[in-house]
């Protein structure tokens, strides 16, 4: 897949793309990134980038003219691209939209705002969809950029140690995670749950469904209605909902 961004601060994307799974995805040549420093794309001795509000008010406000020329630079080559605004007005990311974009054919081409924002031609003549990631405001579009590229780059094939990872995990399954432990056995005087130390993978794969909907009825009862649940499922929400039931007696 080929990623490229366009960003004023091209270092925030060496420093993360540069460690841990993106770099090793990079690599390994699952993922292409390309970093466009956006005040390589100005025209004046000043690289000025932008520009007071028409209308008055705070901050300032990201000209369109070097957004215009670095998405131009970034599809020179001709491949097809989907253009990517960050910005909290646009549809909130998901787990969804991660496998999504992670099956995108075309190239991912994210365009970062900072200070008030961009002008509003950006939006309306470059721009294919406008992602963010919750609700709230953050200075810059950089975060939002590599919070939807570490989730894309993970569901591509080869980007994890271990695919299965990917399967049984929050979201992914319609569910929560079920809870995990590692060595050692028994710390602070907390013991491990018996059942995964039995080597009863049947016991153990009923164990984790039940606890992952104890923790996603508790937590997030909202996934539940759109989670596909099984017979099985009911049954067990069933229990878990008996057992409250008795503790809290
Ligand atoms: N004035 C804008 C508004 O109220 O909608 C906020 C601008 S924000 C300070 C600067 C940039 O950060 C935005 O252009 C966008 O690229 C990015 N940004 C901030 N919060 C975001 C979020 N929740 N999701 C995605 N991008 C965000």
């Amino acid at each position: 897949m080929r990623l490229a961004v366009i960003t004023l601060f091209p270092e925030i994307f060496q420093a993360y793309m540069g460690a841990g799974i993106m770099r090793r995805a990079v690599e390994k040549a699952v993922v292409s990134f390309d970093v466009l420093h956006l005040r390589d794309f100005t025209a004046d001795r000043h690289r000025t980038v932008d520009d007071y509000p028409y209308g008055g008010g705070p901050g300032m406000v990201m000209k369109p003219g070097p957004v215009h020329e670095a998405v131009r630079h970034a599809k020179k080559d001709g491949l097809p691209t989907l253009t990517i605004l960050l910005s909290p007005q646009g549809r909130p990311f998901t787990q969804q939209m991660a496998k999504e974009l992670s099956q995108e054919k075309r190239r991912l081409l994210f365009i970062c705002g900072r200070y008030e924002g961009i002008d509003e031609r950006v939006r309306q003549s470059l721009v294919d969809e406008e992602i963010s990631i919750g609700d709230y405001v953050l200075t810059g579009g950089e975060l939002p950029a590599l919070v939807i590229i570490d989730a894309v780059v993970r569901q591509l094939p080869g980007a994890l140690g271990d695919e299965d990872s990917l399967k049984e995990e929050s979201f992914s399954w319609g569910i929560l995670d079920y809870p995990q432990y590692t060595r050692p056995p028994e710390w602070n005087g907390m013991a491990v749950p018996e059942v995964l130390l039995s080597g009863n993978h049947r016991r153990i794969a009923l164990w984790r469904r039940k606890e992952a909907l104890r923790r996603t009825l508790r937590k997030r009862p909202d996934l539940l209605r759109l989670a596909g649940l099984t017979p099985e499922d009911y049954e067990l929400i069933r229990e878990i909902k008996e057992e409250d039931y008795e503790s809290d007696k």
